[in-house]
């Protein structure tokens, strides 16, 4: 159990927030169980597929290594989560549907080619006297001449064209967290997309990462703004069709 005083900010937290107060409150303040996700438990599969196949020797990096460790990685997740094993009707589907996100991910790199330095690496800062930033990196690699990149993994398919920002401000905290724990800036942030096998690169700049510092700051505040008042505003969008908390939150129910 957490018994850290401070507010705790995550990439996650900070985009739930700014999305929807109120589905933050349900999920950082009240702590509402949700029941698993299966896209959710999808994702976690093949990260830890990918997490794994690099504890190989490089020549061993092949998809037929990967697709080996894809049935024994569900086991265990199985045996971790018992309750999985009723939400898939057919486990043969589940299986390749997953094994076609990793091969997608063999289109896209050659792990055969490169360490990956870090792995589930996590970056946390003291970032205000009240406020604990903090998030789990997917790779972190550093090249022989000491330049970082910083690799994201999604199971889903890249954003539409003007998009792209949105979706690199998760790495820029990333980023940011790196350059303010080492002193170095991230030369390449990196977001691979197997739902259809697109990447989406940046070359973070100072100016950036002070950016994204401001907006966690007005955030951290927005959230503190929240806490004292009460005020959780909900914020319908599309998203409300795969909330679990629709049928009690107060924009959906009369
Ligand atoms: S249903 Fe929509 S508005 Fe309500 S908490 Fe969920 S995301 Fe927010």
């Amino acid at each position: 159990m957490n018994t850290d005083p401070r507010l705790r900010l995550s990439p996650s937290a900070v985009n739930e927030y700014n999305n929807c107060p109120q589905l933050y409150k349900y999920r950082s303040i009240d702590r509402l169980p949700q029941p698993p996700s299966l896209d959710a438990e999808r994702g976690t599969l093949v990260h830890t597929v990918l997490h794994d196949l690099f504890e190989s020797l490089a020549k061993d990096r092949t998809p037929t290594t990967a697709l080996d460790l894809l049935p024994l990685r569900w086991a265990a997740q199985v045996s971790a989560k018992p309750e999985l094993a009723e939400l898939i009707s057919n486990e043969k589907e589940w299986l390749d549907r997953a094994g076609s996100l990793i091969r997608t991910y063999f289109t896209l790199e050659h792990p055969d080619t490169f360490e990956a330095t870090h792995r589930e690496m996590h970056l946390e800062n003291d970032f205000e006297e009240n406020v604990y930033l903090h998030g789990y990196v997917d790779r972190l690699d550093i090249a022989s001449t000491g330049e970082v990149r910083i690799v994201d993994y999604k199971t889903g398919k890249a954003p539409k064209p003007g998009w792209e920002e949105k979706a690199l401000f998760q790495l820029r905290i990333y980023a940011l967290l790196y350059w303010k724990n080492s002193g170095v800036l991230p030369r390449l942030l990196q977001l691979i997309y197997l739902g259809d096998g697109k990447i989406v690169k940046s070359n973070p700049t100072i100016a950036q990462l002070e950016s994204t510092e401001k907006i966690l700051h007005h955030t951290a505040l927005d959230i503190f703004t929240s806490i004292e008042k009460n005020y959780w505003p909900p914020k319908p969008s599309r998203l409300c069709d795969w909330c679990f908390f629709k049928t009690i939150c107060p924009a959906h129910v009369s």
